[in-house]
C-alpha cells in the first residue's frame, strides 16, 4: 500500500516521519500513560498528565487514522485525565477495559473475578507494611511500593504467594507488582488486534508490559513487509535500560514526547 517504501531499523527519525506522514490515514498512534504522557508520582492517584499532552494528541487525531492509550489503569481513571479528548480511543486494565461509543466495556471473562480481586485488596491493605500504596482497581490490584523500596522483597513474596493460592497472575513494573485475573490480556494483544488493518502504527511506552506491545509491532513487520512499527521508549531509572533495548528510540521523559511528537506534527 505503501508509496513510500518501508523504513528499515535502526530507525532513521526522519524517514519514520516521512513514512507516517506518507501513510496517515492508516497509522495508528498507541500511548501508555504512567512514565510516558505522565510523569510517575509516589502516590499513583496524584499523576497527571503533561500539560501539553491533551492538545497535542488532539493534534495528532485529526491527522492520522488512531490515537489509544493503552494503560494498566481502569478507563474510568482515564477519563478522569482525558475529559476532553473526544478522538482518543482508551484501553484500561491491559485491554480488560476499552472505551467504546460513551461506554466501558469489560471483558466477560474477567468479570467473575471482581470480587476476589475486592477481597485481595482488603487482605493487602490489612497484611502488607504500611508504606506500601495498595490500589484496586476493580479486575487488578497494585502494590507500590515507590516510597517504601525496601519493603520490595516482601511485596513481590506476597503477591506471588496470593497468585499461587487465589489463582492470579502477577506483572511486575516500575516499583510495583500487580495482581490481575488469569484471563489472557496483555498490551501485546491489545496491539496485535489494532494493528491487523493498519499500515504504520507507533507505540511509545516505558515498563516491562510494554514490551509485549514493541513485540507485537515486530511480529506485525514480519508477516507484512509493507507494514511499518516504531517503538519508542521513555527513559526511567528503574526498567529504562531494558525497556530502552527493546526500543527503535528512546526519549528522556513525557515532556520530551510532546516535544517529539509537537516536532513531527509539523510534517503532516
Ligand atoms: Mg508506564
Amino acid at each position: 500500500m505503501a508509496q513510500t517504501p518501508r523504513p528499515t531499523h535502526p530507525l532513521s527519525i526522519d524517514e519514520a516521519w516521512a513514512f507516517t506522514a506518507a501513510n496517515a490515514a492508516a497509522t495508528t498512534f498507541f500511548f501508555d500513560f504512567d512514565g510516558v504522557l505522565s510523569p510517575v508520582t509516589d502516590d499513583p492517584d496524584a499523576s497527571q498528565p503533561a500539560p501539553a499532552v491533551p492538545g497535542v494528541l488532539e493534534r495528532l487525531a485529526e491527522v492520522v487514522q488512531r490515537v489509544a492509550i493503552v494503560s494498566a489503569r481502569p478507563v474510568s481513571f482515564l477519563r478522569s485525565r482525558f475529559s476532553s479528548l473526544e478522538r482518543v480511543d482508551l484501553y484500561g486494565l491491559y485491554g480488560l477495559e476499552v472505551w467504546h461509543e460513551g461506554e466501558v466495556v469489560t471483558e466477560p471473562a474477567a468479570l467473575p473475578w471482581v470480587p476476589a480481586m475486592a477481597d485481595l485488596a482488603e487482605r493487602a491493605k490489612a497484611e502488607l507494611p504500611a508504606p506500601v500504596l495498595v490500589e484496586y482497581k476493580r479486575l487488578s490490584v497494585a502494590l507500590h511500593y515507590r516510597t517504601a523500596p525496601q519493603e520490595a522483597l516482601a511485596v513481590e513474596r506476597w503477591a506471588h504467594e496470593q497468585a499461587e493460592s487465589v489463582g492470579l497472575r502477577t506483572q511486575a513494573g516500575r516499583m510495583v507488582v500487580e495482581l490481575k485475573p488469569p484471563v489472557d490480556q496483555d498490551k501485546g494483544m491489545v496491539i496485535t488486534e489494532g494493528v491487523r488493518d493498519a499500515g504504520c502504527a507507533w507505540y511509545f511506552g516505558d515498563d516491562m508490559s510494554d514490551i509485549k506491545a514493541f513485540d507485537a509491532l515486530r511480529a506485525r513487520e514480519a508477516v507484512d513487509p509493507s507494514f511499518f512499527g516504531v517503538a519508542v521508549a521513555v527513559a526511567n531509572p528503574e526498567t529504562g535500560a531494558e525497556v530502552s533495548s527493546a526500543a527503535d528510540l528512546t526519549l528522556e521523559s513525557p515532556e520530551a514526547v510532546v516535544q517529539f511528537l509537537t516536532a513531527g506534527l509539523t510534517r503532516f
